[in-house]
């Protein structure tokens, strides 16, 4: 913990939990899988003087980048974490991050609920979450990521479109066959756009050959080539490129964040709050990754606006020199469910809502619309 956050002496009175299930506006598709639909379970804090904080737990369904899933989480949730935060009893993130930290396993259930009461805790204290985290409001730059299509052209044209509304990076997935065409077809497109590729641990040292021909384009960062645990053979693939690895999937808790920092695996890594469990568990990585000379941004998994909102609240804190992956709400949904929706200007920088809390509201009529199972638990 860097700053110390005011107690705010209010008593948790519920805790709710909804899971949802939005529609995508096109399928996502990565080396590990493809979804159609964003699940979530959404987590609605209520204070005993009426304060509403809103989280998310928001793990791909289908083992997409972890073994996590909404229905994991829905049980750690509804078993574990929920009951722990009503013992603990405050509005009081940084307590009840104690409690659940003494948990192992299910850090985008811990990261839902921690960020209810982080929103909470900040709109009791009237103010903006990033305050509470040590930071202050600033726009966020974004980058866009585009998923594995069926054709070159159809990357094309999606690249294209989301240069033209101004996102400030493009990070294409990559996988085995489908990495230096569309690669070299978008770099020849758009010579001066920053250019990542996240392969998502679908390659092996073997591939090595692949990244060396990467290593041409002038990419920003390669993104996890290889598998989670493969510290030692990544470490030996940055030996053989100039471009930066950055390490996503293995970033995975301030353990292995450790391994990292000692075996050279990396000299960038993404920290997304809901794979590492929460905004505290995300804020030390930060701090021990910058303190060792590593790069750093905020990735997103895609997550719905409840959790990319607290994504952009930690993505303004200093230190975080790339784009972030959060992306305007009309990237992925038709109907997100928050308000106002997320946006970018022109220039690619998306402005944190003003106001305490993530600064954005919840739409109650839209939760319920695409809710599928809620249960509330009383203090
Ligand atoms: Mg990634």
């Amino acid at each position: 913990m860097t700053a110390k956050v005011e107690r705010t002496g209010l008593r948790i009175e519920s805790v709710a939990l909804h899971r949802v299930r939005v529609p995508l506006l096109e399928p996502f598709r990565i080396s590990s899988g493809s979804v159609a639909e964003k699940e979530a379970v959404l987590v609605e804090v209520r204070t005993s003087d009426g304060v509403e904080g809103w989280g998310e737990a928001s793990p791909m369904s289908g083992s997409f980048y972890s073994a996590d899933t909404p229905d994991g989480a829905w049980r750690a949730l509804r078993e574990t974490f929920v009951p722990l935060a009503l013992g603990v009893g405050e509005i009081d993130a940084a307590q009840v991050y104690l409690a659940l930290r003494g948990v192992p396993g299910e850090p985008f259930a811990k990261a839902g609920l921690e960020g209810a009461l982080w929103d909470a805790h900040a709109r009791t204290l009237g103010a903006p979450l990033c305050e509470l985290l040590g930071g202050r409001a600033r726009p966020v730059p974004s980058g866009v990521a585009l998923g594995i299509y069926d054709t070159v052209g159809e990357l094309l044209e999606r690249a294209g479109r989301y240069v033209s509304e101004g996102y400030r990076r493009v990070k294409i997935k990559i996988q085995p066959g489908w990495d230096l065409e569309p690669v070299a077809a978008v770099r020849a497109r758009f010579p001066a756009v920053p250019l990542t590729v996240d392969a998502n641990a679908a390659y092996t040292l073997a591939d090595a050959e692949v990244f060396r021909e990467l290593d041409a384009h002038g990419l920003l960062m390669i993104e996890q080539p290889l598998a989670r645990e493969a510290h030692a053979e990544a470490a030996e693939l940055q030996r053989r490129l100039r471009t930066p690895l950055c390490a996503d999937e293995s970033a995975e808790s301030p353990g292995a964040l450790e391994e990292i920092i000692a075996l050279g695996s990396a000299r960038i890594i993404n920290i997304k709050v809901q794979r590492v469990g929460g905004l505290s568990e995300a804020r030390l990585m930060r701090g021990r990754a910058r303190a060792a000379g590593l790069g750093c941004w905020v990735g997103t998994m895609p997550e719905l606006g409840v959790a990319s909102a607290q994504g952009l609240h930690f993505a303004a804190l200093e230190g975080f020199e790339y784009p972030t992956d959060i992306e305007a709400s009309a990237r992925w949904y038709a109907d997100d469910l928050i308000e106002p929706a997320i946006t970018i200007d022109g220039e690619g920088y998306i402005h944190i809502a003003a106001g305490a809390g993530n600064g954005f509201a919840v739409s109650r009529e839209k939760v319920e619309r695409y809710t599928v199972a809620s249960e509330e638990f009383k203090a």
